[in-house]
């Protein structure tokens, strides 16, 4: 699932690509992929609309349009938007469930092969032009940064793992699992540990992980799994993964102590770890 890295990437590739174009046409052949309103709404909203704007908050896009709304698009699961220059003879790939034409001729794709992900367009929007559910995040941490003091804040009275609080996105936005758990390592603390057990020494060491894990990923555009379909605005894959410590890593040995690394069940969940030099 793309998160915060993956999404930053993508946003980039917006940002250079459809600020200052008009929106000439939408298509939308996969009704799951706009439900929070009808298609033909979405459709009349975006069209003759210029996107002024690219900004992200977590996992969520913002694409500001020049009537004062906007186009939200979560990717969830499997969502992808590829920017095509020259449409003309680019066939469509499979599961491709939106396209936007814009007046360059160019065609922002969308392609999801789950259906989780999502677009639409809304006027619900806070002072600086963002959508409302913003509101609802928590900080992104490479946006806005993330202190200890705001990050104990946010966990206090937390009885669920700290994994599952990192990954709750009205505590910090933008973390899912791959991240969580390369932040754990770097932090030295166990994902499956009480979130409210965590002294103030190892709320701070989570704190400059998130901030170090989110920046190397964003600077090595974003992990592309094997499993997953992750790719940039170009289809390009992203290189972090080359850079994963611990993420779906068990048995290799951990880069600083030589222990293989585990793979924990806890809840619902799970999540890779040393278990000797995170505690
Ligand atoms: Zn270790």
């Amino acid at each position: 699932m793309p998160e915060l890295p993956e999404v930053e990437t993508v946003r980039r590739g917006l940002e250079a690509t459809v600020v200052g174009r008009r929106i000439t046409g939408t298509s939308v052949t996969g009704a799951r992929s706009v439900r929070r309103q009808p298609a033909a709404e979405l459709r009349a909203r975006l069209e003759g609309r210029t996107v002024t704007a690219v900004t992200r908050k977590g996992k969520f896009l913002a694409l500001k349009l020049d009537d004062g709304q906007v186009l939200v698009i979560h990717l969830r699961m499997s969502g992808q938007l590829l920017h095509v220059r020259s449409p003309r003879g680019v066939a469509k790939a499979p599961h491709t469930h939106i396209v936007a034409r814009l007046d360059d001729g160019s065609e922002l794709r969308f392609v999801d092969p789950r259906t989780f992900g999502e677009w639409w367009v809304t006027e619900d929007t806070l002072e600086d032009g963002s959508p409302a559910l913003f509101d609802r995040l928590g900080p992104d941490p490479y946006n806005e940064g993330l202190t200890a003091a705001t990050l104990a804040s946010r966990l206090e009275n937390k009885r669920t793992p700290v994994k599952a609080a990192l990954t709750d996105q009205r505590v910090v936005a933008g973390i899912g699992s791959i991240y969580a758990d390369e932040i754990c390592w770097r932090a030295k603390v166990r994902p499956d540990r009480r979130a409210d057990s965590l002294i103030p020494r190892e709320i701070k060491a989570i704190a400059r992980a998130t901030l170090a894990v989110l920046a190397s990923a964003v600077e090595h555009r974003g992990s592309s799994l094997k499993d997953a379909s992750y790719k940039d605005l170009t289809g390009e894959a992203g290189s972090y993964q080359d850079r994963h410590e611990v993420y779906d890593k068990k048995g290799r040995a951990c880069s600083r102590c030589g222990t293989p690394i585990a793979r924990l069940s806890f809840g619902a969940r799970t999540a890779y770890c040393c278990e000797n030099c995170q505690h």
